[in-house]
Parts: C-alpha cells; sequence; structure tokens
C-alpha cells in the first residue's frame, strides 16, 4: 500500500513537471522568435534605409551588375578586372572604376577597357602598384562602383560581384603618427544588389602579425653572396639593416628582418628561402606593404665603374623605385650604375626570370636566386609560381595569394670597386638615410624630427 501511494505521487509529480517544462517551452520558443522577427525588421530597414540614405549607391541600377574575375591588393593599391554584359546595339562613349564615399564623392581610378560583342570588359591593373591608393581615404565608408557614360550622355552606376575565388581583405594602413587605419574589403549584398565596400575604421596599434615594411639583408648562412678580399655581402647588407630598422622605427614604421644573426640563419634562411622560416615565407606573412632587399654587386670585368642599381617588379610604375636611386646617388655621394642590361632609367632596373632558366651548366635561380624575392612575395600580381616542381626549391604556398608585398631589391654598390665599398662601410647611415627618406616622402608619412 505504501508503495502504491508513493507510485502514485511519483506520477502526479511527473506530469505536472512535464506541464511546467511544457510551458517553459513554449514560453522560450515565443521568445526566440520574437528576438529574431525583430532583428529581420531591424536589418530590413536598416538594408532599405541605406540604399535610400546612401549617396553612394542611390543611382545605382537594379537590373545587372559587372562581374569582378581579378581583385588584387599589391602594396598600397586595389586593382579590379571584370565585365559587364549590354543589350544589343548600346553604345558606350566611356566607363571606369569609381570609388564613391556615402556623400556621393566619387574618385575616378585610371580604367582601360575593351567593348566587344556587347561585352565590355575593364581593368585598372595596367601597373600593379597603381590603381586605388588605399593610403589615400578617408575614414569612412565607401563602395566601388562601375561607372558607365552612354553615347547618348546618359550616366548609370553598377555594382560589383565577386567572380573570384577570393574573400575578404583586411587591409592595414602605414603606420602615421602612431596611428593605422584598418580597412574591411568586402563583397556582400545590399538587398538583391551585390556591393563591394570599402569599410575604415582606425585602430589603436597594428596586430601583432602585421607590418610596414620588411628589409631582407640578401644571402646569409652558407650563402654569403658576392665578396671581395674578407669583405662578405651577406654580412655587410646585415649591417645595413640593422641601421635601416633604426631609421624606419625611428619615422614610426612597424619593421620585420627576414633573417638576424648569420649563424642563426646558417640553419634555413640561406638556402631554403621558401622554408617555414625563409625570407619569402617571411615576407608574405608580415602583412607589410613594402619590402626592400639589401645587395651589393659585384662584376667580372666587363666596367669597372660601380654605382646604385634598384630592381622593381615588372609592369610596376617606377616612381619609387627612381627615387630611391636618385636620393641614395644624392645622399651617399654615389653614382648611377653604368651597367645597361635591364635598364629602364638612371639606377633603374626591370628583370625578369623563369624558374629552371639554364645558365651554361646550373640553375640561374642557383645563383642569382634574390630578383625572385620580388616576384615571388607578390602572389598573383607578379606571377609569383615557385611551385614545388624543381626539386632544389620547395613551393612558395603564398604564390595564389590576392595580396603581395611590393617589393624593391637595392644594389647599393660594387663589392669589387674599391671607392663603392669604402663608401658603403663607411657611409651605411647615409646610404640608408636615403632610402628611410625615400620612404618617407614617397608615402607621405610626413615624419618630422
Ligand atoms: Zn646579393
Amino acid at each position: 500500500m505504501k508503495k502504491k501511494v508513493k507510485s502514485k505521487k511519483k506520477k502526479y509529480k511527473l506530469s505536472y513537471q512535464k506541464i511546467v517544462v511544457f510551458l517553459l517551452i513554449i514560453i522560450f520558443v515565443l521568445i526566440i522568435y520574437n528576438i529574431i522577427s525583430n532583428l529581420n525588421k531591424e536589418n530590413e530597414s536598416i538594408q532599405t534605409a541605406s540604399l535610400i540614405d546612401n549617396e553612394a549607391l542611390k543611382d545605382i541600377e537594379t537590373s545587372s551588375y559587372a562581374n569582378i574575375s581579378r581583385y588584387i591588393v599589391y602594396g598600397t593599391h586595389l586593382n579590379l578586372e571584370g565585365d559587364i554584359e549590354f543589350n544589343e546595339n548600346t553604345s558606350i562613349e566611356n566607363a571606369g572604376i569609381v570609388v564613391k564615399n556615402v556623400s556621393g564623392e566619387e574618385i575616378a581610378i585610371d580604367t582601360d577597357n575593351t567593348y566587344d560583342d556587347n561585352l565590355l570588359s575593364f581593368s585598372t591593373l595596367k601597373e600593379i602598384n597603381t590603381g586605388l591608393d588605399l593610403e589615400s581615404l578617408e575614414v569612412t565608408d565607401y563602395y566601388i562602383l562601375l561607372k558607365v557614360e552612354f553615347e547618348n550622355n546618359e550616366i548609370k552606376y553598377y555594382s560589383l560581384s565577386n567572380d573570384t575565388e577570393y574573400g575578404d581583405i583586411d587591409y592595414y594602413t602605414l603606420t602615421r603618427n602612431n596611428s593605422n587605419n584598418k580597412i574591411d574589403i568586402s563583397f556582400s549584398r545590399m538587398g538583391n544588389i551585390p556591393v563591394l565596400s570599402l569599410n575604415i575604421t582606425t585602430v589603436d596599434e597594428l596586430p601583432e602579425d602585421v607590418y610596414d615594411v620588411v628589409i631582407d639583408p640578401g644571402h646569409g648562412g652558407a650563402d654569403g653572396g658576392a665578396s671581395s678580399g674578407d669583405y662578405i655581402e651577406s654580412d655587410i647588407v646585415l649591417d645595413c639593416a640593422y641601421e635601416l630598422k633604426v631609421q624606419l622605427e625611428e619615422i614610426g614604421l612597424k619593421v620585420l628582418v627576414t633573417r638576424e644573426e648569420d649563424e642563426i640563419a646558417e640553419e634555413f634562411k640561406g638556402e631554403d628561402i621558401y622554408g617555414e622560416n625563409g625570407r619569402v615565407t617571411m615576407a608574405n606573412e608580415s602583412h607589410a606593404k613594402i619590402l626592400v632587399s639589401l645587395h651589393l654587386n659585384s662584376n667580372e670585368s666587363d666596367f669597372v665603374s660601380g654605382g646604385v642599381e634598384v630592381y622593381a617588379a615588372p609592369n610596376s610604375d617606377l616612381t619609387l623605385a627612381k627615387m630611391f636611386a636618385d636620393n641614395i646617388v644624392e645622399i651617399a655621394n654615389t653614382d648611377y650604375s653604368q651597367n645597361e642590361s635591364y635598364k629602364e632609367e638612371e639606377g633603374v632596373y626591370v628583370r625578369t626570370i623563369e624558374v629552371g632558366q639554364y645558365n651554361s651548366s646550373r640553375f640561374i635561380f642557383d645563383s642569382i636566386a634574390y630578383l625572385f624575392i620580388i616576384r615571388e612575395i607578390g602572389g598573383i600580381a607578379t606571377g609569383a609560381y615557385a611551385n614545388g616542381n624543381n626539386s632544389v626549391y620547395s613551393e612558395n604556398i603564398y604564390r595564389d595569394s590576392n595580396v603581395g608585398v611590393e617589393g624593391y631589391l637595392i644594389e647599393l654598390g660594387y663589392i669589387n670597386v674599391d671607392e663603392d665599398l669604402r663608401n658603403i662601410l663607411r657611409n651605411r647611415e647615409l646610404y640608408m638615410k636615403a632610402i628611410t627618406d625615400s620612404i618617407n616622402d614617397f608615402y607621405g608619412l610626413d615624419y618630422n624630427n
């Protein structure tokens, strides 16, 4: 009997609990439903409001948009390539990429177009280091659009849809007056419209793994580079790199050096430039905007004069390269090299070398691997392609990156030309001051002592 009562009580208690739980679940579901539907309403109203209030998107075409097939940040610039199809017999007068802020003010980007079979193809990529200057933008929101002027003087704006394999990019501007902006470059949708937007905010400091500049002292470890008597290129450029780091930090920049003491370098950094701690990997992981690789030249017999040579990437604007060369000649009181091979301007050189290209009996790669750094840190902008198929070299895992570091390789002078060697050993600070001044002026860092 006792037992029976107990079990009855238990039964009653159980169903009471069930009712309470059931009610609680219903209340919970109702609360969640309410929250979600309110959120949706808010989103809808925000989106509708932004389309109406947002001057940048006010006049945008809603019936069609352009497809972006290439989307690249190289150094401090963003570039785009894509196309859009029009109805038959549409006549186009002009077209170009524009960047509009939310007040409707627009910046036009130099764009090359072709129009064929009603397909308009456009590209801002003629030079990889020009295009939209990410350093010049104000702290606000921007939208990137295609502006088309038709033959009947009608002007239309088209939004851009991402047709690439790449996602959003977080870009950090160079450090100016202890301050950086973060630019969130993202493709998203606003209602039915695909949009490419730039959301810019100020950050207190750069994330730990983000640098402004990378300095690459050439060679290292078992690879000493060029030499003359007891003087070894890898040692001299390492001293130069330390000096340059100090000077660049004095103008407020955050600097990474790809190698330090030679004893450490010997293990991995001399040969395996694509290894975990290799110079190419370090530069690619640095999120830096610019890399300066320091070297000394040497020549066998052809000419006895020395001088500076600055190497830059193909298809690039050479203004900064020219500044490096001019400032070094002026400030360090040296000369432009008389070397005419691959010369673009006085002191400025552009040279590409294929992976696996042979020079008589051996890979050119073995002897002048340094020039590859410009290509292999630029991702798809510079055509990085060390894919590990060459048994001597491992794979550059960043070769398909759509974010690249803008690289310059500077041959400060000729180690086997006495005048050059003496000048570099005595006036290292002046050579590095020339590089520091160039970066300060070119990027408008406006650092004043
Ligand atoms: Zn070298």
